[in-house]
């Protein structure tokens, strides 16, 4: 069997490129280790309830193309993220806004809320932050940062704020209206039917091996030259497929514990629940009924607890420092210098993508095959 693409990944950047070149006539094999399709994004029917497998999973985009591309393949709810932050015995509304505020500091304006931060920040003298700790005091000042971001983003990233980026922290909207959604975006919802189905019908009609790994399956084939393909796209960790001999980039991992609450019908109130405090060992709880509006008996939540990454576990997010994102450059030009191998998504391109970028990227990728071949 020949294949233009051997695509290593069923997750949303393989999906997305093997459903658009299975369009152009193109025939891909897509593969995944896993013994299921839809990567991270994977989501599997329990009590009636569509449960996000490995840690929650919004859509949301600012991009009415990618709006209406996803919209092909899934109809979408109306939740808006709005999680509520629980920081010892206090509760807050994220993101940072006047409800944020107001329970924090008892004031009523925007104007009250900036003069207190501004009277916190005056002594810090931060014209241009360096890195997350300073990015976060320079924008919502010494309470919001010690209650709400600094044991959160310590636990979470297992490093000080001092070493951490301060994009990380610009992902979450800063705003001073009474405002609870955590996203500025223009369109945002929870595809009905869950993620999985949006991955099975990207993947109608293109050959899916799940349970296969790419280097055993790549040995096996060896032998038996049952399959030749002329590019790979590879969607794993970059430093992985080049037996790390760069050195290793630097991952986070995380571990879910998943309950199923057969007695409760509702146990938080909230989909996203967030614990800010060190002290607790999981940055959040997820209810996943609530991001359906579900009404069904019982509910199933999910603690995810923030683990070290080493060679062997699950990657979930990039750590973009100048150390990795330097080192992640020198792998690439390897790539380049390889021939028919190309890398894609959050662990490929060694990027922390929210699934509105996974797509653009994937479409991008289609688009310069495209050409390429037409050359
Ligand atoms: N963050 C925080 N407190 C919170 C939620 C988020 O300080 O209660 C910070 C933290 O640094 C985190 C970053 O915001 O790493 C991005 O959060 P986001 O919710 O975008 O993370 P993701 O959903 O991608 O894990």
């Amino acid at each position: 069997m020949h294949y233009d693409y051997l695509v290593v990944g069923a997750g949303l950047f393989g999906a997305v490129f093997a459903c658009e070149m299975n369009k152009q006539g193109k025939k891909c094999l897509v593969i995944d280790k896993r013994e299921h399709i839809a990567g991270n994004i994977y989501t599997e029917e329990v009590l009636g309830i569509n449960i996000h497998k490995y840690g929650a999973h919004i859509f949301h985009t600012s991009n009415q193309e990618i709006w209406n591309y996803i919209n092909q393949y899934a109809t979408f709810n109306r939740f808006v993220n709005s999680p509520v932050a629980v920081y010892k015995e206090e509760l807050y509304n994220l993101p940072f806004n006047m409800n944020t505020f107001s329970r924090m500091w008892n004031v009523k304006t925007p104007a009250e809320a900036k003069g207190k931060i501004a009277s916190q920040i005056a002594d810090l003298h931060i014209t241009d932050p360096k890195n997350l700790e300073e990015q976060a005091l320079s924008l919502v000042g010494t309470d919001v940062y010690e209650k709400l971001i600094k044991g959160y983003t310590e636990k979470q990233w297992g490093k000080p704020c001092t070493e951490l980026p301060a994009f990380i922290i610009k992902r979450l909207p800063l705003r001073f209206t009474f405002d609870n959604n955590y996203f500025n975006d223009l369109y945002q919802g929870i595809p009905i039917d869950g993620y999985t189905s949006i991955v099975e019908k990207l993947l109608e009609g293109v050959d899916t091996r799940t349970g296969t790994e790419y280097r055993e399956f790549i040995k096996a084939n060896e032998e038996t030259k049952e399959i030749t393909f002329n590019k790979v796209l590879y969607t794993g960790m970059i430093d992985e497929y080049f037996d790390y001999k760069l050195g290793t980039l630097e991952y986070r991992s995380l571990r879910f514990e998943e309950e199923q609450l057969p007695e409760c019908d509702n146990y938080q109130g909230n989909a996203v629940v967030n614990y800010t405090e060190r002290e607790v060992p999981y940055t959040r709880i997820i209810e996943h009924k609530h991001f359906e509006f579900g009404s069904q008996p019982g509910t199933v939540i999910t603690k995810e607890y923030p683990a070290e990454w080493q060679p062997g576990d699950e990657p979930y997010y990039p750590v973009n420092d100048e150390r990795n994102d330097a080192l992640f450059k020198r792998y690439e030009e390897l790539a380049r210098q390889e021939k028919n191998i190309l890398f894609g998504g959050r662990l490929g391109q060694y990027k922390y993508y929210d699934m509105d970028k996974v797509i653009a990227q994937a479409l991008i990728m289609v688009k310069e095959q495209r050409e390429g071949s037409e050359e």
